[in-house]
């Protein structure tokens, strides 16, 4: 039977192919991002639903809620990214806490907002798309996923009774999507590709696939729980 699924930052990267394995079963599907040119791009490519939405602005999300079906079968927090990307930490206290902010509400506070908005209204499952980043201490981007896989064990004991469950996606390296275009070296790449034991990039069909299965009646009883999908990388720093 086809499902509701809601699909944060489905536009691109790894929430458009997420977005596409859900409409290639036939669900309904609605992905959300902040720029309507590629949301829209996407949704005539998918077959799919756009609404866009920042998921770190109360209003909007409280609007697009209201837009959605009364029953949402899995929500995909996928929304996020990192705006600090390889850069030092400011020393100016206004412009550190600007920069936390900015990754907290992206990566994090997004996720607890959504999953709020639509918790009365959820039936299957919620995954939300966290990184090998919590683990390696990444700053702020790291933090914030690391807060992720933490709130998401206290959303896994509240949701469970409900037949509800709750998980994390944590992606390695995945090549090909906006988040690190043009910000790698070919020696940063290929370090990167060298520390996992595929000796391979990831691609987001390799989450979205991570995705499908949690979201599946086959995973009812995996919950709380933090799937790494990196290619064996070792999360040290
Ligand atoms: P993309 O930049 O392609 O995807 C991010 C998507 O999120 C965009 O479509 C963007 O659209 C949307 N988005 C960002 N902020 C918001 C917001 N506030 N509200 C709504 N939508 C938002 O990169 P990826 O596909 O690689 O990233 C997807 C997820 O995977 C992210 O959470 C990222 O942290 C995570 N990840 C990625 C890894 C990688 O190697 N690529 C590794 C580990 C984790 P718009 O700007 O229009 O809002």
């Amino acid at each position: 039977m086809a499902r509701n699924i809601v699909v944060t930052g489905g536009a691109t990267g790894i929430g458009k192919a997420i977005a596409r394995v859900f409409a290639a079963e036939g669900d309904t599907v609605v992905i959300t991002g902040r720029r309507a040119e590629p949301l829209h791009a996407t949704a005539a490519e998918l077959g799919v639903t756009a609404e866009v939405c920042d998921a770190t602005d109360p209003a909007q999300i409280e609007k697009l809620v209201d837009r959605l079906p009364g029953q949402i079968d899995v929500l995909v927090n996928n929304a996020g990214g990192n705006t600090d990307f390889d850069s030092e930490a400011p020393t100016d206290l206004r412009a550190l806490a600007a920069a936390w902010r900015t990754n907290l509400d992206a990566n994090l506070l997004s996720a607890v907002l959504m999953t709020t908005a639509l918790r009365d209204r959820l039936t299957g499952a919620v995954v939300h798309i966290g990184s090998i980043a919590a683990d390696k201490g990444a700053g702020a981007y790291g933090a914030a996923k690391a807060g992720l896989a933490s709130w998401n064990i206290q959303l896994s004991a509240e949701l469970g009774p409900r037949g509800v469950t709750a998980n994390v996606v944590a992606p390695g390296y995945i090549s090909d999507t906006e988040f690190f275009r043009d910000k790698l070296t070919e020696e940063r790449r290929a370090s990167l590709i060298a520390a996992t034991h595929t000796r391979r990039p990831g691609v987001p069909e390799d989450i979205a696939a991570a995705v499908h299965y949690l979201a599946s009646p086959a995973a009812r009883q995996v919950t709380g729980q933090v799937l790494a999908v990196n290619g064996g990388e070792r999360t040290t720093r």
